[in-house]
């Protein structure tokens, strides 16, 4: 069988990544070698998980990572040691398996790592033998964060689904989100009925953002350029960009790169004019610990439980167009109730 392009591309890769890793122990590099070997038999398939951990018959090049890395980490980094307790603090607890289930979890999963190792290589109270420990865990995690860039860059792209009546994400390929799921054609659906009607009484412009929204989130992804003002245009020509006011691309990018403590004032600010979604939350952005934490939040309380994205400009989204349908929720009920005075 011939072999894929996207193995012509992962190969020399992958040889690089072990070269660049030297540092890393021998059983990071077999591991990569073994790797390598499945990818030239042509005997895996470069595509995304599903749940029987096999692709077109194929097994799916994410089980083979979890299968080659996961017990050799686990031997690495001790449960005790401090890249243990790091990753569970940026939210990336080992074992891989719990981690690589789909295109955007991965590279999430590798910015997880990276942060955690630069943490602790910028922790200038290790020394000595705990120094000479961390290099060589770090060096490990770093390969496994530069393989999992190389596989999202070649799996095929994922593309999102969201609800046909809400502005939630729909489960997979459904076509419904699980609050509006019809479950019997034949049942009087009543929250199906109910936000179909109201997904017809949105004004246009509304529907015209969200479809604006969507195309952008499909096209985009995660990685893109915001632009504002006239000194970005040239980057709009070569690069993937999107236009945004100068303001939601300053709070943006700073929550990229910021302490949260530092920009979730702004946070609590910009809610304020988002009043719909903000009568839900119970807590505000200054209450939590950090970017993460909070738009897990917020994405739970909205009952967007098949969200993934943590994007600060896609939460954004989100949030405008959940407030526009919290809106025609509340105008419904109201309405409703004007008719019994
Ligand atoms: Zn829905």
């Amino acid at each position: 069988m011939a072999k894929s392009e996207e193995s012509e591309v992962l190969i020399p890769w992958l040889k690089a990544i072990s070269l660049d890793h030297k540092r890393a122990p021998p059983s990071v590099h077999l591991a990569i070698d073994r790797l390598i070997q499945v990818i030239s038999s042509n005997r895996i398939a470069i595509a995304d998980w599903n749940r029987s951990g096999s692709v077109w018959n194929r097994k799916s090049i994410l089980r083979c990572i979890v299968d080659f890395f996961d017990p050799l980490l686990l031997e690495v980094i001790p449960v005790d040691s401090l890249v243990w307790i790091q990753l569970r603090l940026e939210g990336a607890p080992l074992p891989l398996s719990t981690h690589l289930k789909s295109k955007v979890n991965i590279v999430k999963f590798a910015d997880n790592l990276k942060r955690a190792i630069q943490v602790l290589e910028g922790d200038s109270s290790i020394s000595g033998e705990d120094w000479k420990i961390i290099v060589i865990q770090g060096e490990s995690l770093s390969a496994v964060a530069a393989i999992l860039y190389a596989i999202s860059c070649t799996l095929p792209n994922e593309t999102p689904h969201w609800c046909s009546a809400c502005f939630r994400r729909a489960n997979g390929f459904r076509k419904y989100c699980r609050l509006h799921k019809p479950s019997d054609v034949t049942a009087n659906d009543t929250a199906y009925r109910k936000a179909i009607k109201l997904q017809k009484s949105l004004p246009q412009e509304v529907l015209c953002a969200w479809a604006a929204y969507r195309f952008n989130r499909t096209h985009l992804e995660e990685s893109f350029e915001l632009i504002s003002g006239v000194e970005d245009e040239t980057s709009f020509y070569f690069s993937k960009g999107v236009v945004t006011s100068s303001l939601l691309k300053s709070v943006v990018e700073k929550t990229m790169v910021l302490p949260w403590y530092v920009v979730s004032q702004e946070w609590d600010d910009l809610l304020n004019d988002f009043q719909h979604v903000s009568s839900l939350l119970a807590r505000s952005p200054v209450d939590f610990k950090g970017w993460n934490e909070f738009s897990a939040y917020l994405l739970k309380v909205l009952n967007d439980i098949d969200e993934e994205t943590t994007h600060p400009f896609w939460i954004l989204n989100i949030i405008c167009c959940a407030d526009e349908w919290l809106k025609a929720e509340k105008e419904a009920v109201d309405g409703r109730k004007n008719r019994y005075l």
